[in-house]
């Protein structure tokens, strides 16, 4: 291990998540669970590993913050080693805290710094900045459908890597901020909804045919226009501070409408985020937390709100998909550990005649993803991802399905590359016909 010289160490975030540090009884079982550690076989960047580092943090050991950022970046925070262990160790939780003391010791790297700082946190001028971006993907090459790739040239960022275009339009410009149901259906409810940056940006159809299939329902859907992002890729790299000030806008945008009964979203990662995220890691004063936890009890996921809200008749469940159509569905870390939810989706899916749910292998093994893990650690999350996309084609499946667009993200990268025939779509878009 790197140790430095003595210099004191601000712990703040960490020393909050002590109890949850000693907890861990240093057993190894999250070992064999570890997607990060079942490939590279190394004990520090397993669940174990990092949590002996935070307790020798603790007790004053110091070390290099270079050597800290690589070891506690190099976690999908996936929560797979806490839902076997025994001692249900929080290890994300203690991975995100020790993330925040080392950007409130050492600063964040200048590209996220100028990211999250100037960009995430102004959503006009990053969709200004995206728009800009979309003008120009014509000069990366196009290998099939709405999918580009990156060229030889720029090997440096995963030569290869598939990547989604940036809509022409994105769902903020193609939605009034009003959704109400068609003529001729009863409003039964009224809900907002949250839409996240890939949905807004990446996605749009995912967005528009939750609101869609939600006002055919008799549900009138605000889309409040004001929403930034949801701040994950901030707090999940440590910033909490700039994640806080995104936190408290959404919150207030969203309070501010008295008369909807549920905030609604199609993005797994924004939802835990939304319900839990924000009051583990932002809600540093009471008042805050009150806020947070006010505004988390009007959160739900699309599948849990259809399921265990809406509750539509069976003849709201239609598609355009050919009878006999194989699905597969991949849970994503954030909705089946985060959220809890796994039977919901499949409930959807199930509800839909014509179609086939044939189960993977492990489908809540994380896929890889992982936020920023993805762009740092490209290689290592493709060997990720091999084992996903191996149990999906043992399947046969004709489409793989999810409900997160992160994991839509690097399904759709690892299915191209691997030249696979499933077709990667969001439970929503099940729910009528893709325009491409
Ligand atoms: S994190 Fe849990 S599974 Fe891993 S060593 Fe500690 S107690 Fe054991
Ligand atoms: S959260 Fe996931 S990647 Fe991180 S230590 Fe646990 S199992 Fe490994």
């Amino acid at each position: 291990m790197t140790k430095t010289k003595k210099r004191k160490m601000r712990l703040e975030h960490l020393t909050k998540f002590q109890d949850k540090v000693s907890q861990c009884m240093k057993c190894g079982f999250c070992m064999y669970f570890c997607p990060v550690y079942r490939e590279i076989h190394t004990e520090p960047v397993v669940a174990r590993g990092r949590n002996v580092l935070a307790m020798e943090l603790l007790e004053g050991v110091p070390f290099d913050w270079g050597h800290l950022e690589e070891r506690y970046s190099k976690c999908l925070t996936c929560n797979r080693c806490a839902q076997f262990c025994p001692a249900k160790v929080e290890v994300a939780t203690i991975t995100m805290a020790a993330r925040a003391d080392i950007v409130a010791n050492k600063g964040l790297p200048f590209a996220k710094k100028v990211v999250f700082e100037k960009l995430l946190k102004k959503r006009g001028l990053f969709g200004r900045v995206l728009k800009l971006a979309s003008k120009l993907q014509w000069l990366l090459p196009r290998t099939k459908g709405k999918i580009r790739h990156l060229p030889v040239f720029l090997s440096a960022l995963a030569k290869g890597r598939q990547i989604p275009e940036i809509a022409p339009t994105f769902l903020r410009d193609k939605l009034p901020e009003i959704n109400s149901p068609p003529p001729g259906v009863t409003k039964r409810m009224r809900v907002a909804f949250f839409v996240g940056c890939a949905t807004d940006y990446v996605f749009p159809d995912v967005g528009k045919r939750t609101i869609d299939f939600l006002t055919s329902q008799g549900v009138e859907v605000v889309f409040p226009k004001g929403q930034g992002c949801c701040g994950m890729p901030v707090f999940g790299s440590g910033d909490f501070v700039t994640a806080r000030e995104m936190a408290d806008r959404n919150v207030a945008v969203f309070s501010q409408l008295k008369d909807v009964d549920y905030i609604v979203t199609s993005c797994a990662t924004c939802g835990s985020a939304l319900k839990e995220g924000y009051i583990t890691y932002l809600a540093d004063t009471p008042d805050r937390e009150q806020r947070y936890k006010e505004f988390r009890d009007k959160v739900k996921d699309i599948n849990e709100f259809i399921i265990d809200i809406l509750k539509p008749p069976p003849e709201a469940f239609r598609t355009t998909l050919p009878k006999g159509t194989k699905i597969t569905y991949h849970d994503p870390c954030h909705l089946v550990r985060y959220q809890n939810i796994s039977a919901q989706p499949r409930e959807v899916i199930k509800s839909i005649p014509g179609l086939e749910l044939v189960e993977m292998r492990e489908p809540d093994r994380c896929c890889g993803m992982g936020g920023s893990f993805n762009v740092q650690y490209y290689d290592l999350s493709k060997k990720i991802a091999d084992h996903k996309m191996k149990a999906i084609a043992d399947t046969d499946a004709d489409i793989v399905v999810t409900a997160c667009p992160g994991c839509m993200i690097q399904l759709i990268d690892n299915t191209i590359q691997k030249k696979m025939p499933q077709r990667v779509m969001h439970v929503m878009e099940l729910l009528g016909s893709r325009t491409d």
